[in-house]
């Protein structure tokens, strides 16, 4: 197996810490699309969403993904990835998509406590303990289409990892 890992799910699911980690567990390189993105903006996300809008962020980010796909790499992606048509397929097509799935609750308790918070906007104007639960509803469905596997994310990222690791060791027994 060599072709790229895509980690998906709702913004504090995990994706860069558990991306990180399997990486390093593979051998692999980690890209995160979030970070491809700041470089390509050159100001912090909150502030190029403000300035320009979230289809033309959308667009960035599209254009950041195409950018760090690469065979023998994982790649952390932001939230909101799964929303376009076109970067569902390029993922499904390019690689193997692992869906982190985590309860709402959860996701609410990371990000609160998470320090770096002010790096990502809400989505509504609300506080993102109230929006975290609307928005995590309206995406279900596509992180379901967009995934090859569904890990359960709620529990330690070591965990998380092992359980991505039997995931793929089964698909390239399969393959
Ligand atoms: P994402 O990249 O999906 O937005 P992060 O990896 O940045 O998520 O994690 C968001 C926050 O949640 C961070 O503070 C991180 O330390 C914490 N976190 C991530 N995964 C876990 C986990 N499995 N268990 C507990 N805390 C976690
Ligand atoms: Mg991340």
């Amino acid at each position: 197996m060599s072709f790229p890992v895509y980690l998906i799910g709702a913004r504090g699911c995990g994706k860069t810490t558990v991306g990180k980690l399997l990486a390093r567990q593979l051998s692999y390189h980690f890209c995160d699309t979030d970070q491809q993105l700041q470089q390509q903006l050159e100001q912090s996300i909150a502030d190029y969403v403000a300035q320009y809008g979230w289809d033309t962020f959308r667009q960035q980010e599209h254009h950041a993904l195409l950018t760090v796909t690469s065979d023998n790499t994982v790649v952390a992606t932001g939230g909101g990835i799964i929303l376009r048509d076109d970067n569902r397929q390029h993922m499904r097509q390019s690689g193997t998509v692992i869906w982190l799935s985590v309860d709402h609750q959860v996701l609410a308790n990371r990000l609160t406590a998470d320090p770096e918070i002010g790096q990502r906007p809400t989505l509504t104007g609300r506080p993102i303990t109230e929006e975290i639960f609307d928005v995590l509803q309206q995406r279900l469905p596509l992180y379901q289409q967009a995934a090859h596997h569904t890990i359960d994310a709620n529990q330690p990222p070591e965990k998380i990892v092992i359980d991505i690791l039997t995931a793929l060791s089964r698909d390239s027994l399969t393959a």
